[in-house]
């Protein structure tokens, strides 16, 4: 049987680029069903991020000239990943399989064919991997290749050069559907997933129109949220410097005391020095145990599932 697919496309003030990216994806749906790789009623959902530019009113337009687009509008910016989980959310129902992919068309939607294929063979998530970033501004390139790296020594796991375009059964996305959290980071929910996956690699091209809607505050601010709501490390690590500084306080001690054994101490000097490292490093171990609880205590509230079932016999 062929399956049905969506895809989902985010849009924030994309009054430019939409013309291009609808009809792009429009014709790629056309060849997909002419090759018999996806089913006639398969879709498009553009979702509209809280736009202040003509963005609705050219889904709106578009949609009624085609009945295989569909609109979501939300009331305000939410944000890129809100974006795509709403997309994701309401259209899962309604396909076989979902990808979603920017609506500056900067992912190479041709290999969407390929994640078909992918999808067939078996595979439950299909990821888009960059290998070519040579579009791209160096800076763009410096900050995304220190974010994969970063998010690796916080021990996030991701996929190495993967963004949101991806591929996903609607298996996965029932299983997705059970993670409740706010604070969404969906490279890393959807690795943590499991379930037999690929990759496809292309090459990551210039924005077709507009400018980018990701300025430099907000990648950080992405950044910082992937790692705190994946990783509790960064509080390990103030308990691991705790105990570093603590032991470290030996040491000064050892070397406080041996100008009192030469007899040429400056009175006050080593009771001084001495308690700020040792307390110092008293507090951040403190600290540190504190930040175990508070970890767990985060970890709780996400409600998380604890498993997800692959097969039963
Ligand atoms: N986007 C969104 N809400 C936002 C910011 C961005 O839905 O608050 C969408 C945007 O319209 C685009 C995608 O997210 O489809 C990626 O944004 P962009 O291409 O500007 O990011 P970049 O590729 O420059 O990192
Ligand atoms: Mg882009």
């Amino acid at each position: 049987m062929k399956p049905k697919l969506c895809i989902v496309v985010p849009c924030y003030n994309e009054e430019e680029a939409l013309a291009i990216t609808s009809k792009t994806l429009l014709e790629l749906l056309g060849n997909l069903i002419l090759k018999n790789k996806i089913d006639e009623s398969s879709i498009l959902c553009f979702v509209d991020d809280g736009s202040r530019d003509a963005t609705w009113e050219i889904i709106k337009d578009l949609s009624q000239k085609n009945k295989n687009i569909h609109g979501i509008k939300f009331s305000t910016n939410f944000g890129h990943q809100n974006a795509l989980l709403a997309g994701l959310l309401n259209t899962k129902d309604k396909s076989d399989c979902i990808v979603t992919i920017d609506a500056d068309l900067q992912d190479d939607a041709n290999v969407i064919e390929e994640m078909l294929d992918k999808f067939n063979e078996g595979n439950e998530i299909v990821y888009g991997v960059r290998n070519n970033r040579s579009s791209d501004s160096i800076f763009k390139r410096f900050t995304a290749q220190f974010f994969y790296k970063l998010m690796s020594a916080m021990k996030v796991k991701t996929v190495y050069n993967h963004a949101d375009y991806r591929l996903a059964s609607k298996r996965v996305l029932n299983e997705f559907a059970r993670f409740n959290e706010v604070n969404l980071f969906l490279r890393g929910i959807f690795p943590s997933l499991g379930f037999k996956s690929a990759n496809v690699y292309y090459k990551r091209s210039e924005r077709v129109a507009g400018e980018t809607k990701y300025p430099l505050k907000k990648m950080i601010e992405f950044a910082w949220n992937g790692i705190t709501s994946f990783s509790i490390y960064p509080l390990r690590l103030i308990f691991f410097l705790g105990l570093i500084i603590f032991f470290l306080s030996f040491l000064l001690i050892i070397w406080a005391f041996l100008p009192v054994f030469q007899g040429e101490a400056v009175r006050g000097w080593a009771s001084t020095v001495i308690p700020l490292f040792f307390f110092g490093g008293l507090q951040m171990i403190c600290l540190g145990i504190i930040g175990e609880y508070a970890g767990k205590i985060y970890k709780e509230i996400k409600a998380r599932p604890r498993f997800i079932i692959e097969e039963e016999i």
